[in-house]
């Protein structure tokens, strides 16, 4: 029997997982381990074969409140900590990251069921996360000065205090590492809510964070479900902001149930994407873009292109050409390294994605590729790369979010028609436009009404640039110096140089 590399990464993961069958997986409060208060659990699945890889901790808002209570605690410590002192932790975390990187990745891919290829670089770049803003930690207070006449104004920021942090279960930890490493940076504490269907990696952050010696409280991890611990720690007095990641209905769940206690919110939310494809387009290079950014991360991806308009002239030949490579992709174990596309993360997930095979069956488009699902040995959550094609925009495969490896191709006459549909959505996360015309590759850039704009290139990110969404699609901005301005408050001193009249009352006889 020939040995595959997917037993190697099987027997490696066996070793790491045994701690997460062996006991629930609790929580993480104020440096220690937590088994929780609520004395309740939930199984968490692999959606490999939807198995039981363990049990979870269901926190509540005690638990919650236990985490606000240690993060309010350690903040006056971690903010007068300075910022080259958070400078060299937060690159020691890194180090940590690096140094399990395998571990996480592997772990994570089991858990979300991404195929090991993405999650590797995840791990790496979550690392990076933590690097570039470590190295802004320093400066992170800075602000401007603005003589004025008799008095110098200067400004400077100092952290907000305690901030709650709830991600979703697409690439968790790097997404959970771009918002608590900012945090971290400006000096803020975090309790950080992970999502309930991917927990394992959130664990592993926070004991990797505690070895390199965060002090205990800085980061406290709380496991439970959105509407009981997300909801209290959304609710909870002492959480100054909550930095969310997830679905556009959640964020106006968060939106109310901040409201009572005027909580700051920074939203990343879904995407309804357009790529946008000419016919004077390097047509290679956008065939492996459209597929790559659709069909990659299982297509649970924020900022997927799911909505591919091309030009009227070569969209049959084009969108031909998508489908055959949709049917070639690898559906497989996300352990795998072949693995192009692995299993939706859990049951109730694809169910919803296979509901869109039926609505564009009803709805007339034409499936061009897959719409159908792909079990492995009969179980799991596959399902085959899909492309809808002949579509029209007024479909729901064409509105809604469907966060998995489908694809729906709409028609356009003229750049008008182009933008005309790409905006005609309640999102606006991403575009992208694909055409050798410079000017119009601007034109359109302009003209979409989404956070990030590609011109003949596929999310490409880089860290300082401002990342989020408008619409439907998210609050505030994310990246750089974006990430200080929600993590900490603008302070404004205004000094006198004792030259001006001060005004007087009561001076008269
Ligand atoms: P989700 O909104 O269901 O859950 C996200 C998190 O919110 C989870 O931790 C969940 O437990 C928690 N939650 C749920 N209800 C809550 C409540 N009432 N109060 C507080 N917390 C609550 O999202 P999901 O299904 O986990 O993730 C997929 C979504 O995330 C997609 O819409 C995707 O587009 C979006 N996303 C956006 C970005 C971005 O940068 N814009 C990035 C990744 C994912």
């Amino acid at each position: 029997m020939t040995v595959t590399k997917l037993d190697n990464n099987l027997t490696e993961l066996a070793q790491h997982l045994a701690r997460f069958r062996d006991h629930p997986l609790g929580h993480f409060i104020d440096g220690r381990a937590d088994a929780g208060r609520s004395g309740r659990d939930f199984d968490n699945l692999t959606p490999i074969d939807n198995s039981v890889i363990g049990r979870v901790a269901a926190g509540d808002a005690a638990d919650i409140d236990a985490a606000a209570q240690a993060a309010a605690a350690a903040f006056p410590a971690w903010r007068a900590f300075g910022g080259d002192a958070r400078r060299a932790l937060l690159h020691r975390i890194a180090d940590g990251i690096e140094a399990r990187g395998r571990e996480i990745a592997l772990i994570e891919s089991y858990d979300t069921g991404q195929p090991l290829r993405f999650m590797s670089k995840a791990a790496l770049r979550a690392a990076e996360n933590f690097r570039f803003f470590a190295d802004r930690a320093p400066t992170a207070c800075e602000g401007r000065s603005m003589p004025a006449g008799d008095h110098v104004n200067y400004s400077l920021r100092q952290p907000i205090g305690p901030v709650g942090v709830i991600t979703p279960w697409n690439t968790p930890f790097m997404l959970s590492t771009w918002k608590i490493a900012p945090a971290l940076a400006a000096g803020c504490t975090v309790v950080h809510k992970p999502a309930e269907w991917s927990p394992l990696s959130a664990m592993l952050l926070a004991e990797i964070c505690h070895d390199a010696g965060l002090p205990p409280g800085v980061l406290n991890t709380v496991n439970g479900i959105g509407e009981q611990a997300g909801r209290a720690l959304t609710e909870h007095p002492a959480i100054k902001a909550i930095a969310f990641v997830g679905e556009s209905s959640t964020g106006s769940h968060i939106m109310r149930q901040g409201a009572a206690t005027l909580k700051r919110v920074h939203f990343e939310l879904g995407g309804k994407n357009p790529v946008i494809v000419f016919a004077d387009a390097d047509l290679e290079r956008a065939l492996d873009a459209v597929t790559f950014m659709i069909y990659s991360l299982n297509g649970e991806r924020c900022t997927s292109s799911s909505r591919l308009l091309v030009e009227q002239s070569i969209y049959d030949a084009f969108v031909a050409r998508v489908a055959e490579r949709a049917g070639r992709i690898r559906v497989g174990h996300p352990l795998d390294p072949a693995t192009e596309v692995g299993p939706l993360i859990h049951p109730r997930h694809f169910d919803k994605v296979c509901g869109y095979f039926d609505a564009a069956r009803e709805e007339g488009a034409r499936i061009a590729a897959g719409g159908v699902p792909c079990a492995l040995d009969g179980k799991g959550n596959f399902v085959a790369p899909t492309l809808f094609a002949d579509a029209d925009n007024s479909m729901r495969v064409a509105r809604e979010e469907i966060f998995g490896p489908v694809l729906t191709a709409i028609p356009f006459a003229d750049e008008a028609e182009a933008v005309a549909l790409a905006n005609d959505t309640e999102y606006g996360l991403t575009g992208y436009v694909w055409t050798r015309d410079g000017g119009r590759g601007q034109r359109i850039a302009l003209a979409l009404e989404a956070g990030m704009i590609w011109v003949n290139s596929e999310n490409n990110r880089h860290l300082p640039a401002p990342f989020g969404g408008m619409k439907m699609s998210g609050i505030g901005r994310d990246g750089g110096d974006y990430s200080f301005e929600f993590y900490m408050e603008t302070k404004n001193v205004c000094v006198a140089l004792d030259t001006h009249g001060v005004p007087s009352l009561g001076k008269h006889e």
